[in-house]
């Protein structure tokens, strides 16, 4: 907040009187001192120095990138914070590039034809990404359908992502590690709502929309930025769309469930394991904050889900009166809209295969990626022996879903959970202490010798640290063990 105050404050932050100037490397290279530190991402160069105190990361992690191109260091860290928005008071201006070529018209129409132009392959990819993606799309009267060819066998529904909004058409396919994209102003008008199938055996995603008027259409419409473009996830940009929110619920004492419902116009799944990231505009600014989805609740069997999944979005949120993100999120009042990201995360779903004992260790709000891979493991995996929780909480108000993990746990035979409390009241006569190796060796028996296991564990970073430690020394293997972090 008071980095927000100095750059409302009018105060000159770059020097440079309001002027944006051109920046050659060599300029750049000159000021890389902590009272004159200018920083280039993604061909945009900034005058950090008066944000050096207010750095989460402290000034030697800025200081990193002084000087120089920091996108790389910058998008290991944090790529998610909207930097454009915190630091737009610090521009300085854009790095001297040569002009780029424009594209003739030749490549513009090969563009269209859903092939993807050999230039845009990079020779990683090429080497050790898919082979490349193509699209077609075909109309009858009312209905336009645009095929994509993943030439990949493991493509699911949550493998696409499309939105339509503000004439944008936008579709994005995970395949591998890369972002496949399709991006287009549509030639003519479609109804809000659309389908998308997809066909695993061979890879194919048909995307069914609705024309607005059932004229012929004569091509399907003009390319937009990075339209057809096969590159690493890592480097897509992140998108966001607009989610309205239906309801809250109080879970805990400060700990509430938010429905979400996405846009007819949006198909956005989030993959088990993986988060989103939820961006509010606070005081002009626009603040970004990661958040696991959930279901509506563990006990699938028990009740039908209240609606249904492909329409809302849930995430388990714990609100800190003194947090930047959290108290803005809980003033939002029923009708109000979230921007939500699309999903990141990096769990590999064919860990769960075969596998006979998963162990799951969270700890506070880490419970939130736990409750999809209890759902899917439970549901899912035939040859399961054994799932275990180990949740770790300050006190018995503190734990979330208790009542519904008990009744799991006496429902199904296969799962156990137990509680271990830091702060616990004198009434507690379970569990106490912090995550150690005592703790942990007797609570990770496997159910039968040499079973293949799995460990998920997530919680406060000084946790998931100690934890992977002791883990370490017990010697379960890196395959064996999946943590989350940011
Ligand atoms: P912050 O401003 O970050 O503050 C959090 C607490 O730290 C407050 O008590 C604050 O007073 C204290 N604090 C802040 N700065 C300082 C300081 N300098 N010195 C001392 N104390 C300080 N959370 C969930 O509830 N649900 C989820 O599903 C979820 N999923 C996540 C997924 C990922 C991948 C990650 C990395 C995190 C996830 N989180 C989740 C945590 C979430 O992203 C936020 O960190 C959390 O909501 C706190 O945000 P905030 O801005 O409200 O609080
Ligand atoms: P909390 O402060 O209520 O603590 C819960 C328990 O964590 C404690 O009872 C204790 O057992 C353990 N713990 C806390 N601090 C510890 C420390 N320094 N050393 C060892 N153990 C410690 O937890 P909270 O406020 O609910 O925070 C949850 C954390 O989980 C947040 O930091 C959040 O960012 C993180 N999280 C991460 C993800 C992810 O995917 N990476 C998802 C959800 C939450």
């Amino acid at each position: 907040m008071d980095w927000i105050r100095l750059t409302k404050s009018g105060n000159d932050l770059t020097g440079l009187k309001g002027r944006l100037i051109e920046v050659t490397e060599e300029e750049l290279r000159k000021h890389n001192k902590k009272d004159d530190c200018w920083i280039c991402i993604r061909g945009f160069v900034y005058n950090v120095s008066p944000y050096m105190e207010y750095h989460p990361g402290g000034e030697d992690e800025l200081m990193r990138a002084a000087g120089s191109d920091g996108t790389d260091l910058f998008d290991q860290v944090h790529r998610w914070v909207n930097y454009e928005s915190m630091l737009k008071e610090c521009l300085i201006g854009r790095m001297a590039v040569k002009p780029a070529v424009l594209k003739d018209n030749r490549e513009e129409k090969k563009v269209l034809n859903g092939m993807l132009p050999k230039s845009q392959v990079t020779d990683t990819l090429a080497k050790d990404g898919p082979s490349s993606p193509s699209y077609d799309w075909f109309q009858t009267d009312s209905l336009v359908t645009i095929i994509i060819y993943t030439k990949q066998k493991d493509i699911n529904l949550d493998s696409v992502i499309v939105d339509h909004q503000d004439d944008a058409f936008r579709a994005e396919t995970v395949i591998k590690n890369c972002s496949y994209l399709i991006h287009i102003e549509l030639s003519h008008e479609v109804q809000e709502d659309f389908s998308v199938r997809v066909v695993e055996n061979v890879g194919k995603i048909e995307i069914v929309l609705k024309k607005k008027e059932n004229t012929s259409w004569k091509f399907l419409g003009h390319p937009l930025e990075n339209h057809n473009s096969l590159i690493p996830r890592k480097e897509r940009g992140l998108y966001y769309r607009k989610c309205q929110l239906i309801s809250k619920e109080d879970i805990t004492h400060d700990t509430k469930l938010f429905c979400l419902m996405r846009p007819p116009s949006t198909h956005l799944q989030v993959p088990i394991g993986q988060h989103v990231y939820l961006k509010l505009t606070v005081a002009g600014t626009e603040i970004v904050k990661p958040y696991t989805p959930v279901s509506d609740s563990l006990l699938l069997e028990f009740k039908e889900p209240a609606l249904p999944n492909n329409k809302y979005i849930y995430f388990l949120i714990k609100i800190y009166p003194a947090g930047f993100f959290t108290p803005e999120l809980d003033h939002l009042q029923i009708g109000d809209f979230v921007s939500v990201s699309s999903p990141e995360g990096n769990l590999k779903i064919s860990k769960f295969q075969e596998l006979e004992d998963l162990f799951l260790l969270a700890a506070g709000t880490g419970f939130t990626p736990m409750v999809k891979i209890l759902n899917y493991a439970l549901t899912n995996i035939p040859s399961l022996r054994k799932v275990k929780l180990m949740f770790f909480n300050k006190t018995e108000d503190d734990i979330i879903w208790r009542n519904q993990l008990e009744k799991l746990a006496f429902k199904e035979k296969r799962f156990d959970v137990e509680f271990v409390l830091s702060a616990p009241t004198s009434e507690w006569n379970g569990k106490l202490g912090h995550i150690s190796p005592a703790l942990l060796s007797e609570f990770l028996q496997r159910s039968v010798d040499k079973s293949r296991v799995l460990i998920c564990i997530c919680g406060p970073a000084p946790f998931t640290e100690q934890g992977l430690r002791f883990l370490h020394d017990l010697n379960f293997s890196e395959d064996e063990i999946h943590d989350f972090t940011a």
